[in-house]
């Protein structure tokens, strides 16, 4: 069994008993045990602020974006051991692990591009220098960004060890802001192991990135007015530190990344068996699937006009009949466990939950198949479709995130403002998905669901073979969502970077503004 370190403070260091466990999932035995008792958060932090913010200060862009590079390039170098570690302990699948891991390292890359491109400078102009007297053209503005002067501390979520880690990461440090990184304890060692890569190759100066493995204790307490706080999890944790003293009483800057109940609409246009259809089956089936429906973007709900509702639920549970599960380090499996018995409970309690509005259609949430691992050991979850027929009577199926292989199969009236409407009633996602070639559906859908919605994938026939997954994040197009999903907003190419830095009007001589900063 290992024993978990923080990265902190230019070392390592173990905590003190009591120590939480982390466990594999597939076989539930221990694997791990961290603590982060007796680590002065406090100095933690002033190690961020007064040793690694300067030295990013000091670094231009360009810097700043080889040092991704160098980190992108170090952990692709054991990327194999990295999969390794998360097979173990986040019940991951090799596609899951590397889809996770392959994320991390790609965001870094891609911010690492995008630092290269800024080039010699350190901060940043936002628009041009503009008059602000009609009789006068000496007298301009313009707005000026610089990274703020504190640390950015970046809480993440069990399902995305690597790439939550790591995407906040490259974004904060291009910014020339640095890291203090709080990855959930469950599945904290595939972290830890990445920053040691890290850490060992020696790419990253000191105090700029400190890895905190365990319970964040008294750590955001700390906070001030010229600090970051980034999480990413559960609504209801994201309440909890958003009434923190640092963001109540200090202007503590927050960003908040929470659940939601991602859609897919199939459009009225749409045939059985056309190149639609099956995109849309393959996509939702992906989404249960991929790290067992434990994805933030996962598709969580499905409008089909009615027709297609009962097709579409056979086309579905025919794939995912065939699906093999088990341990995902035996050959054949394609879906691992939940990563943990709490997870498997609230699976199963939420299966409950939404049976009260939805039929069973496919699975039971106390049986499963998994004939792949160890007798009677493991996390393992039967994907559950649910099929309810009055959705617009339905709250629960629109406002309870199970998060696992579930999806709730429901009918609309064929129009655009229904699907919307009812894709609404989540309250705020992440991204939902619309399958229609159909021009005037698409625009009407998109006007009335973009507001509810971080992102949309529309896809029409003629990009349905070549559009990324739904579930799929890219750097350069924003993360985050409105109300119910957090109301934050993270990536999005250099828009982004907005989150650290700070952005000051300056009022002055044009001349001498435009030689200065322009
Ligand atoms: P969680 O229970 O809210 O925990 C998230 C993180 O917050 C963990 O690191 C946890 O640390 C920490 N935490 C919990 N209470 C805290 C407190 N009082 N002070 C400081 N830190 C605290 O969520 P989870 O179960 O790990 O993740 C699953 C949820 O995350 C799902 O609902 C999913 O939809 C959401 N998610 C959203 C996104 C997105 O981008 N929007 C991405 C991934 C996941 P410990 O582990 O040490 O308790």
């Amino acid at each position: 069994m290992v024993r978990l370190q923080s990265y902190v403070l230019g070392s390592w260091h173990t905590g003190q008993a009591p120590f939480s466990a982390l466990v594999d999932p597939s076989t539930e035995q221990v694997v791990a045990e961290t603590s982060t008792r007796g680590l002065d958060f406090a100095a933690v932090l002033e190690h961020a602020r007064n040793v690694g913010g300067p030295t990013l200060r000091g670094m231009t862009f360009a810097e700043r974006g080889a040092l991704l590079k160098a980190m992108s390039k170090a952990l692709f170098a054991d990327r194999e051991r990295l999969i390794e570690v998360a097979m173990a302990n986040c019940g991951a699948t090799r596609g899951d692990a590397k889809f996770d891991i392959d994320g991390a390292t790609g965001t870094l890359s891609y911010y690492a591009y995008l630092g290269k491109e800024l080039g010699d400078r350190s901060v940043l102009v936002d628009g041009d220098s503009e008059p602000l007297l009609r009789n006068n053209a000496r007298f301009h503005g313009l707005h000026l960004k610089t990274p703020r002067r504190g640390v950015a501390v970046h809480v993440n979520a069990f399902n995305f060890p690597a790439w939550g880690t790591f995407e906040k990461a490259a974004v904060a440090l291009l910014a020339g802001v640095p890291v203090v990184s709080k990855p959930a304890t469950s599945t904290a060692w595939l972290a830890v192991e990445m920053t040691r890569v890290l850490v060992d190759q020696g790419v990253m100066p000191e105090g700029s990135f400190q890895l905190v493995a365990g319970s964040a204790g008294d750590l955001l307490s700390h906070l001030g007015g010229q600090d970051v706080l980034a999480f990413t999890g559960s609504a209801d944790t994201g309440a909890t530190l958003r009434a923190g003293e640092g963001p109540v009483s200090r202007s503590t800057r927050v960003n908040v990344e929470a659940d939601s109940l991602n859609a897919m609409v199939l459009g009225p246009d749409v045939r059985v068996g056309d190149d639609l259809w099956n995109r849309t089956v393959n996509s939702v089936h992906l989404e249960m699937t991929q790290k067992t429906g434990q994805k933030c973007t996962a598709i969580r709900r499905v409008f089909a006009p009615e027709a297609l509702v009962e097709p579409f639920i056979q086309a579905l549970s025919e794939e995912l009949s065939r699906l093999q599960i088990g341990d995902p380090r035996i050959d054949g499996v394609r879906m691992g466990p939940l990563s943990n018995a709490a997870q498997l409970r609230d699976y199963r309690e939420g299966v409950a939950l939404l049976s009260g509005e939805a039929r069973l259609a496919y699975g039971s949430p106390t049986e499963v198949d998994a004939a792949r691992s160890v007798e009677g050991k493991g996390c393992f979850a039967s994907p559950i479709v649910l099929h309810c027929m009055a959705p617009h009577a339905a709250s629960l199926v629109h406002s309870r995130e199970v998060f696992g292989p579930v999806v709730t199969v429901m009918p609309y009236d064929g129009s655009a403002q229904d699907a919307a409407a009812l894709v609404n009633k989540g309250g705020g996602m992440l991204v939902s998905s619309l399958a229609s070639s159909d021009r005037d559906f698409l625009q009407a859908f998109a006007l009335e669901a973009a507001a509810f919605n971080g992102r949309l994938m529309l896809v029409d026939k003629k990009i349905a073979e070549v559009a990324t997954p739904h579930g799929m994040v890219l750097p350069s197009m924003v993360h985050g969502g409105p109300g119910r999903a957090g109301g934050g907003e993270e990536l999005g190419g250099l828009r982004g970077l907005d989150l650290y830095m700070q952005r000051t009007a300056l009022q002055g001589n044009r001349g001498l503004l435009d030689k200065l900063f322009g």
